[in-house]
């Protein structure tokens, strides 16, 4: 399992508000399941923006906290054409000159698990892969009676 550390309010926007693209400058060979991360910094600009309003950003929110993992996702795909300035069908997520780390099957946590991120992509330790794995199963299961 590999893992990506995102300021906040994007790493939100990603567990709760749709967002299936992660912008990154690097392509990366990975694909699997990847650990989406709230890194201690903050992008104060963007929390105005139209996108991060239209995915329902909420600091309340106990996955709006910074340094904690809070979901998982499948990292499914990674579109370059933003790179040599092709269009894409990454959607309005996708910036340009980037690589387009595309998401799917994202699963918010039910609450925050604090840890410390690394450059990005990183790999989390055993111990916290099974943490999240145990809290989505709890999760699941309570959502199944
Ligand atoms: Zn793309």
């Amino acid at each position: 399992m590999q893992a990506i550390s995102v300021r906040q309010p994007w790493a939100f926007a990603i567990a709760r508000g749709g967002k299936t693209v992660y912008n990154h400058v690097l392509p990366t060979a990975y694909r699997g399941p990847l650990l989406i991360h709230a890194s201690m910094r903050v992008d104060l600009g963007s929390c105005d923006s139209p996108l991060i309003r239209s995915a329902g950003w909420d600091p309340r929110d106990p996955l709006a906290t910074l340094g904690a993992v809070i979901a998982l996702a499948e990292l499914a795909d990674v579109c370059t054409a933003a790179l040599h300035g092709e269009r894409c069908g990454c959607g309005p997520w996708a910036e340009p000159a980037r690589c387009h780390w595309r998401l799917a099957e994202v699963r918010a946590l039910p609450r925050p698990i604090v840890a410390l991120g690394r450059v990005d992509p990183w790999v989390p330790p055993p111990s916290l892969v099974t943490e999240v794995h145990a809290m989505l199963a709890t999760a699941a299961l309570r959502h199944s009676r």
